[in-house]
């Protein structure tokens, strides 16, 4: 009988795919952004029955500067991205619907803090005409801190 195939959860960019799997896998992406990525991937696999997309971890100056070229703010004012920190990770969303995207947003905001509450930790945006697109981030504090939820002992 021939070997199944197994169903990767976490899947990568086609175009990028051996650059993203080494990133992934490499020691210099946070391990927290890691532990989230799993999170969301088996998230979306209980809840969609969905796998989820990776399409960028890492970047590079050059291509920070590359999609903000034509961003009058940036031009003014160029800012570093967390990107560029192993902080941060994009998923495509063309296969989620939108509420799915809301739950999925919800459900991991509502539990994990980013920079004291001052930004969130998952957020679906675009970025100088890039597509939307799922964000997920993790702070330079170096701990995952959980939000308080009324459930917990005081
Ligand atoms: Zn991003």
């Amino acid at each position: 009988m021939a070997p199944t195939t197994p169903c990767s959860l976490i899947n990568f960019k086609t175009e990028n795919k051996q650059r993203l799997l080494d990133e992934f896998h490499s020691d210099l992406m946070d391990r927290r952004l890691r532990l989230l990525i799993y999170a969301v991937s088996a998230y979306c696999w209980e809840t969609f029955h969905k796998p989820i997309l990776i399409t960028e971890i890492l970047r590079s100056p050059d291509e920070q500067r590359e999609i903000y070229k034509n961003d009058p703010a940036y031009q003014q004012q160029p800012w570093l991205s967390v990107h560029e920190y192993w902080r941060a990770a994009d998923l495509r969303t063309l296969a989620f619907t939108s509420g799915e995207i809301i739950n999925l947003v919800g459900w991991l905001n509502d539990m994990i803090e980013y920079d004291k509450g001052n930004h969130p930790t998952l957020l679906y945006h675009e970025v100088s005409e890039h597509g939307l697109h799922l964000h997920l981030q993790v702070d330079q504090s170096n701990v995952l801190t959980m939000k308080y939820h009324s459930a917990d002992p005081v």
